[in-house]
């Protein structure tokens, strides 16, 4: 296209150098969404509103539960509210989770702090899995309390015992499937049909809700929402994310929560950046199901080749057979075309005579320097192969005797697979076996 000549008869043609410098072009089209095959990123940290009635009509629109505003584009007025690129990854997530709606966060605790945020207030009780991701754990332990939002920890695997330790008090029944890093299940659809019993006696304010953080299965594995969760919650760092690039988080639900979670989001701040949204808009999700249909090929290979090495105590993976859930991991674990998908992590024990983890922690530190396909690190989901020890480091925040009663072992091994060949991978591994 020919560079249009600048029009020096233009309203900013009167104003000096150093105001046009700032201002450019006082109207241009040359931002266009519509036009553009991948959206443009955003970095607008407010938004021009034309007149004080368009601002006006912004600010009372905002956080109405329509998600296209009636009759005209939506008036944006400043990023933690509200920006083009974060709201369209929201349309996509509701679609891929199945929710009616979705919301993102600075990070995936932002959106756990608030999904229970918005559902629990001061007097009021969470019961909650005895395993969680450590800031999780550390967030119900530590901060929740001081708002007067006290917990329960109970083993999910066991209805009753569950049911027990839910009072008139209790709102939210809190809750990973699988759990990191053991790979153990809690069946969504059996704490559907027990909430359902308890709730039907509840008035609306005082039901319990079920959240389920659904990370290390992403909606390509499992489907909490047509299971029968109330929220999700999703870190957007992990697998949806894919590359590892950013850090980020969503909560997907019904169009009900809408109003409570933008709220919360606005005012505790934890609005994800435009510039995280973007990559997980524009290369996260729209190959995560091909990311994921590849990781859990090479899982399965990876999950068979350590359950046949004789260094290998035990390994957890929902699509061995051995898989101490194996019944429920093939009920619940569900891509969206009905197909046993049972992931891309696993987590191994390896043979360990005194239990003090010195086995494993070899491995690790083996595997960490001369293990061109293993990388020594916390997160998962992403295009590489990903290593850890959680009992001293993703899960540290659980006490000692805590981390043991619970079944965690020093000599415990997560394993997020990548996109690498699984042959290389198995190579890799199986050096690094050598050297215990
Ligand atoms: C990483 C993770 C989180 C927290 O997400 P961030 O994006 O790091 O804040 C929560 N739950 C699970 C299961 C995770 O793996």
């Amino acid at each position: 296209m020919p560079k249009k000549k600048i029009d020096e008869t233009s309203v900013e043609s009167g104003y000096r150098t150093r105001s046009r410098l700032i201002h450019g072009r006082s109207h241009s089209h040359r931002w266009d969404y519509n036009h553009h095959v991948i959206p443009p990123m955003t970095s607008s940290a407010t938004f021009r509103l034309d007149s004080v009635e368009r601002g006006a009509l912004g600010f009372s629109e905002f956080a109405g539960t329509a998600m296209e505003s009636e009759g005209h584009h939506p008036i944006y007025i400043y990023d933690r509210l509200g920006e083009p690129n974060g709201d369209m990854l929201e349309e996509n997530l509701a679609i891929a989770e199945g929710g009616e709606m979705a919301l993102c966060f600075a990070s995936g605790m932002a959106g756990i702090a608030a999904a229970i945020g918005s559902l629990a207030k001061c007097g009021e009780h969470i019961v909650a899995h005895k395993i969680l991701y450590g800031c999780t754990y550390s967030l119900l332990e530590n901060w929740l309390p001081r708002f007067g939002i006290n917990h329960t920890l109970a083993d999910m695997t066991d209805l009753s015992a569950t049911r027990s330790e839910i009072t008139p008090q209790t709102r939210i029944l809190y809750f990973e499937t699988p759990v990191n890093p053991h790979m153990c299940l809690i069946d969504i659809s059996a704490m559907r049909d027990m909430l359902d019993d308890i709730n039907k006696t509840r008035p609306a304010n005082e039901r319990v809700h079920m959240v389920v953080d659904n990370t290390f299965a992403t909606p390509y594995c499992q489907r909490p929402i047509e299971l029968g969760a109330d929220l999700v919650c999703q870190s957007l760092t992990k697998a949806i994310g894919g590359f590892g690039t950013d850090i980020g988080g969503a909560v997907i639900g019904p169009m009900s929560m809408y109003h409570d979670l933008i709220m919360f989001r606005k005012d505790f701040g934890g609005a994800l950046s435009p510039k995280s949204a973007w990559p997980v808009l524009v290369h996260g999700l729209p190959t995560l199901s091909t990311r994921m249909a590849n990781y859990q090929k090479s899982a399965m290979k990876v999950a068979k080749f350590l359950e046949s090495h004789p260094k290998v105590e035990r390994v957890f993976y929902p699509g061995l057979e051995s898989f101490p859930q194996y019944k429920l991991a093939r009920k619940q674990m569900r891509n969206d075309k009905g197909r046993f998908a049972p992931g891309s992590m696993l987590y191994f024990v390896v043979k360990d005579a005194d239990d003090k983890g010195e086995p494993a922690t070899k491995l690790i530190d083996w595997a960490a320097t001369h293990a061109y396909t293993l990388t020594l690190a916390v997160s998962l989901g992403q295009i590489k192969t990903l290593i850890e020890a959680p009992y001293s480091m993703t899960h540290a925040a659980l006490p000692e005797d805590l981390k043991r009663a619970r079944g965690l072992a020093p000599g415990g091994i997560r394993i997020s697979i990548g996109l690498e060949d699984w042959q290389d991978i198995i190579a890799d591994l199986d050096a690094a076996l050598a050297q215990i």
